[in-house]
């Protein structure tokens, strides 16, 4: 080591200076001593390896403690928070999905902070199952005969992969072998669950006859995959789930489908024209449906699947069941999220009343945002314009959602830089933007998330925070 590089080391400050800080202590009480301590010894190290590797950093106490301070702020804050999502997209992955309807929340906080009947049978007072608490429900709701939960729908499929078809084959579309987002992709999945894929037919076009001549003595299912964002149109077809329904019974395998959003109610209705629900699947002879609690259903993260009894029996007892089950807090907002589909109340469900409100209604709700906040912010521009929203989820792509925003502008300040602000606010805004404007979408927005976007457009007209970056 060369001498100017050791000079460097020694200027290094030492731990017991940087602790003694009287900032200090504020984070000690937050995070304790020793997290403190690895941060400074971390930025020491980082210090330290970019001399001995030729470069010279200024070394100097005030710009250790600057980041210090940085680092430990940011672990020091509440990382996993609400926030108001103002895209538009109702069931926003990285946003969480679906919000929870009032009753499922209810049920989460009664059910985690007490004690509960999770695997109590109250009328025998032995041990009882936890399926038990929604498997009524989901049949009601679904058509099926028989149903159980895991802790989301790749772990659903894989778990019917590996209960049904481990160590032999199972045949797929290449239409359907797609890769869902999150990294979820049939190929790998089959392959976790040991079961071997076989591909039939083409990328557009697969037949009954290609299932048909595919099948082999190994051949233990056939399974359908919602090909959820992706879509192949014009020149295509599908073979018709009777169908392979019928193929399946004749070979005796069994029928599966991957449905993913997994839609309970009249599709329909909702203006989601050619989307099956869940009971059509079951109606037109599927064995076995998978879908996700909180997609098109609204509730909480889930697997459900739901079929015939004997199929599911065999899911049941299966080893890998008892890793992907899930746990009470699940339960008790999948429960009471059934129960308002079941009692015809779905609209209270946030996610469908989201993805079903109409436009008129929701004009008049922008008029009325952006009347509200040009009364109080006169520094920035506001109007309405029309946007697409979208269902989100990787569901329905080619539905179109026509939706209504407050478009916000500022005399200085550019729109990526308010997004950047309204994000970085007390209570986070996400936001769209297109054209230099930012866009509110209020189909997603919540109860009381006007008044949240109003603090948020307050630290910045005041200027809170910015000093440093002002306009950009
Ligand atoms: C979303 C989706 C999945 C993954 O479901 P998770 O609940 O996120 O695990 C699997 N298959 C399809 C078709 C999907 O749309």
């Amino acid at each position: 080591m060369n001498e100017g590089i050791r000079e460097l080391l020694k200027q290094i400050p030492s731990m017991e200076i940087l602790l003694s800080q009287p900032w200090v202590t504020a984070y000690e009480e937050k995070v304790g001593r020793p997290a403190v301590k690895g941060v400074f010894s971390d930025i020491i190290g980082e210090i330290r390896k970019s001399l001995l590797e030729g470069s010279t950093p200024t070394i100097d106490i005030d710009r250790i403690c600057i980041e210090a301070k940085t680092r430990l702020s940011r672990h020091s804050s509440r990382s996993l928070k609400p926030v108001v999502n103002a895209t538009g997209v109702v069931i926003h992955t990285n946003l969480g999905r679906s919000c929870l309807c009032a009753s499922a929340v209810e049920a989460v906080m009664e059910c985690s902070s007490a004690y509960s009947t999770l695997e109590y049978d109250l009328s025998t007072g032995e041990r009882g199952h936890r399926n038990s608490h929604v498997e009524w429900l989901l049949c009601q709701v679904t058509g099926a005969d028989a149903a159980v939960v895991v802790n989301n729908n790749a772990g659903a499929v894989i778990l019917s992969l590996a209960a049904l078809g481990s160590g032999r084959e199972a045949i797929v579309s290449r239409g359907e072998l797609v890769e869902i987002g999150g990294s979820f992709r049939i190929p790998d999945i089959m392959s976790i669950s040991g079961t071997r894929l076989v591909e039939v037919g083409t990328t557009n076009r697969t037949h009954l006859e290609d299932y048909a001549r595919a099948v082999t003595e190994d051949t233990s299912l056939i399974l359908k995959v919602h090909p959820s964002n992706f879509r192949v149109v014009g020149f295509r077809s599908e073979a018709a789930r009777e169908d392979l329904a019928a193929l399946a019974r004749e070979k005796d395998l069994v029928f599966m489908e991957d449905l993913g959003s997994g839609f309970l109610l009249d599709a329909e209705a909702f203006g989601l024209r050619g989307e099956s629900s869940v009971r059509d699947c079951v109606l037109a002879g599927v064995d076995l449906v998978t879908f996700s609690g909180d997609k098109m259903l609204g509730g909480p993260q889930a697997g459900v699947i739901a079929g015939r009894s004997q199929i599911v029996e065999r899911l049941r007892k299966h080893p890998l069941m008892r890793a992907l089950r899930p746990d009470k807090m699940t339960l008790a907002a999948l429960e009471a999220t059934l129960r308002k589909v079941l009692e015809g109340n779905s609209r209270e469900i946030p996610t469908l009343a989201m993805i079903s409100a109409q436009p008129e209604g929701l004009l008049q709700k922008a008029r009325q945002v952006s009347r509200q906040l040009k009364k109080k912010f006169p520094d920035f521009s506001f109007s309405t314009t029309t946007v697409q929203d979208a269902v989100g989820g990787g569901s329905y792509p080619e539905i179109p959602l026509p939706g209504f925003a407050v478009a916000i502008s500022h005399p200085v300040f550019s729109s990526g830089h308010l997004q950047k602000r309204l994000r970085e606010s007390e209570f986070p805004v996400i936001a769209s933007a297109r054209e230099g404007v930012v866009l509110l979408h209020v189909r997603t927005l919540r109860d009381g998330d006007v008044a949240r976007i109003g603090s948020a457009l307050r630290g910045i007209s005041s200027g809170t925070g910015v000093a440093s970056d002002g306009a950009s």
